[in-house]
């Protein structure tokens, strides 16, 4: 068996947009959310980004993991069914 620590990693990987795979994507309510940035700390793919002090996702970089669904204080994100996705 292969030990995945030593594995060769594809050179697709460059090219790969993860978010691609997943099949559920977090959507922000800008009426409830406070533009705190705590979603954007805790995000582990540093999808979450500040403009001009508005807090927004970008789904180019997202892998979907929820993070900053179950981290965000006052629950203004929630994870929905990334369009034209099959779970
Ligand atoms: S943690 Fe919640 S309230 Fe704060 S910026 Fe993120 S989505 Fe908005
Ligand atoms: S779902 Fe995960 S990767 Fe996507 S924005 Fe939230 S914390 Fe970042």
């Amino acid at each position: 068996m292969t030990d995945p620590m030593t594995a060769p990693v594809s050179s697709a990987m460059n090219d790969f947009e993860s978010e691609r795979w997943r099949v559920v994507r977090p959507t922000m309510d800008k009426e409830t959310c406070t533009d705190c940035g705590a979603c954007r700390n805790f995000c582990p793919m540093g999808a979450i980004y500040a403009d001009e002090k508005v807090i927004r996702i970008s789904y180019d970089v997202c892998i979907g993991c929820g993070i900053c669904a179950v981290d965000c204080p006052i629950h203004a994100i929630t994870m929905q069914p990334k369009p034209g996705a099959h779970s």
